[in-house]
């Protein structure tokens, strides 16, 4: 089934992501977590691809097992760091195997600068999929700016070419503050984008991944986030159970104030997503 049409419903839904293995000794163990997820059967779930590409068919096998399971798979797919020709093949394969969902990405450009020339952004690539086959096509989106934008205005610009080159729908970039999310979609309404916003919600549940989050700048931290980091950081089963909570009262507030997709950065832990999709059991179907 095509996202776009699992929106256009209007009612709130409920997403997981997974990211494929590095290496092949660890698929089981990812294609097993999937599966595990696939099994609460979300309204659709998103396979992450790796930078540069090297790892694109463990991204396709993950995707393959998740609609295996009767779920609605999106593939990530992303391009600066790989030619035409490799875009193109890893299109084929997905249509093969009846992935009709790619969330299109330009990808982080390397820390050495080097890329491929076929691609610069992801409007290329909507652009390319969209004229490859009858694919959904989601992209990301920056509620606080992407990092190397020179601002927010700029940013809402090159959403609008994404959306023009044919993304049906877009899902953010992790936030902590709903109120930033309200903000971005009042002014992306305001530019004449209309698709639909899924919001990435991102369960903090260790200390690791609080690092990860601070280093990435421009990522705001309300003070009632840093509350329950200073208290629970050290604790990981606390910090474990405080961060689902959070991220379950942001999914709640988003629902009341009628944003409907929720996509959830599971980051492959079948009983985060477990535990999440129990406690909005009677508010997302
Ligand atoms: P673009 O939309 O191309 O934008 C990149 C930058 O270029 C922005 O600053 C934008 O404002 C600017 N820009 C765009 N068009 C123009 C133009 N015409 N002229 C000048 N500037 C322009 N990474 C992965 O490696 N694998 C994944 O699976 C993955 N999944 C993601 C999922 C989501 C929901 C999100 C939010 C991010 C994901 N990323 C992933 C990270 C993503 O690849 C990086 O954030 C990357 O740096 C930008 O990708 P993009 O598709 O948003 O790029």
């Amino acid at each position: 089934m095509k996202i776009r049409d699992i929106l256009a419903e209007g009612k709130p839904t409920l997403s997981f992501e997974v990211f494929p293995p590095k290496t092949e000794d660890k698929f089981d163990s990812v294609e097993a977590a999937a599966r595990e997820i696939a099994a609460l059967k979300p309204a659709f779930m998103s396979v992450t691809y790796g930078a540069g590409g090297g790892t694109s068919s463990y991204t396709a096998d993950i995707a393959s097992a998740v609609k295996a399971q009767g779920v609605t798979p999106l593939a990530h797919l992303t391009c600066v760091s790989s030619t035409r020709e490799k875009v193109h093949g890893v299109l084929r394969e997905l249509k093969d195997r009846g992935i009709e969902n790619v969330l299109a990405l330009r990808g982080d450009i390397p820390a050495d600068g080097r890329v491929e020339k076929d691609y610069r952004y992801a409007s290329e690539l909507i652009g390319e999929i969209k004229a490859a086959g009858d694919f959904c096509i989601g992209a990301a989106c920056y509620p606080e700016g992407h990092v190397e934008s020179v601002n927010k205005t700029a940013d809402i610009q090159h959403l609008k070419e994404k959306v023009e080159a044919g993304c049906d729908f877009v899902t953010t970039q992790m936030f902590f503050d709903n109120n930033i999310l309200y903000n971005y979609l009042y002014r992306i309404r305001e530019q004449g984008i209309t698709v639909p916003v899924v919001a990435g919600i991102m369960p903090v549940t260790n200390a690791a991944q609080i690092k990860r989050i601070c280093s990435m700048s421009g990522t705001y931290l309300p003070s009632r986030f840093k509350a329950i980091v200073d208290r629970f950081g050290d604790n990981p089963a606390a910090m474990k159970q405080a961060g689902i909570a959070y991220a379950t009262e942001q999914i709640i507030d988003l629902i009341a104030n009628h944003v409907n997709g929720i996509h959830v950065y599971s980051m492959n832990k079948p009983d985060v997503a477990e535990q999440i999709k129990r406690s909005l059991s009677e508010i997302v179907g």
